[in-house]
């Protein structure tokens, strides 16, 4: 039995009490993939962002809300895991400031001054000792090649290509790319068996070799 760590979801960047930056992701393929492993027997801790989905009950849930949170819970759980998937689509860019009061409207424009959030999957990539890694890519050009070269920068053994359309969208449809670069599986269809075909490969190909 291994234990696998998922991030899942988005995370929230907040402008000012009431106001924040995130997307559309959903947590489906997070929970879809906590099932599946679940089903082999596996144990699955979960560092969700805010969603609706409901995940499975045998999963321990860590909720955060940043980015930066979620590195830091993440970081605690990863060198207790055997394994991480990375399915969260954390928030990308945060305010240099969050105001501390609404920010009130001028009639004018307002600018804001965003700078990158720390990388999860790479950061745990560049600490990893035994940890295998599972990183997805959503690219709307140049698909496998900026998949390919994400793989290789945030130390994953492979990568699962999905299309924008998979954002809160209860169907995807996946290439899962290993590290020569091969296409190896794709998958088609309801989360929920694009889930299940994901762990088959990573069951065969990381958890049995490990
Ligand atoms: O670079 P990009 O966001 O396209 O990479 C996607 C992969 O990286 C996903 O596995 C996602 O969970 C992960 N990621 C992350 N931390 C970020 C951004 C993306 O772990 N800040």
């Amino acid at each position: 039995m291994s234990r696998i760590l998922i991030t899942s979801g988005p995370t929230r960047q907040y402008l000012d009490p009431v106001r924040y930056l995130t997307n559309a992701s959903s947590g489906r393929m997070g929970s879809a993939l906590a099932i599946a492993m679940l089903q082999r027997g596996h144990e699955v801790v979960i560092v969700s962002g805010p969603v609706d989905v409901d995940y499975p009950q045998q999963a321990t849930v860590h909720h955060v809300m940043s980015t930066e949170d979620m590195l830091t819970v993440c970081r605690e759980l990863f060198p207790s895991c055997d394994g991480l998937i990375g399915t969260a689509a954390p928030c990308d860019y945060r305010p240099v400031k969050v105001a501390t009061n609404k920010i009130a409207k001028t009639g004018g424009p307002l600018e804001l001054h965003l700078v990158e959030t720390p990388d999860i999957v790479a950061t745990l990539g560049s600490e990893k000792s035994h940890q295998w890694l599972v990183g997805f890519a959503l690219e709307t050009e140049d698909h496998r090649f900026r998949a390919i070269t994400k793989m290789e920068r945030k130390s994953c053994d492979l990568i699962v290509l999905n299309e924008p359309t998979a954002m809160n969208a209860p169907d995807n449809q996946v290439e899962l790319i290993d590290r020569s670069g091969k296409v190896i599986a794709t998958f088609v269809g309801p989360k929920t068996v694009v889930a299940a075909g994901i762990v088959q490969v990573i069951q065969e190909r990381l958890i049995d070799n490990q």
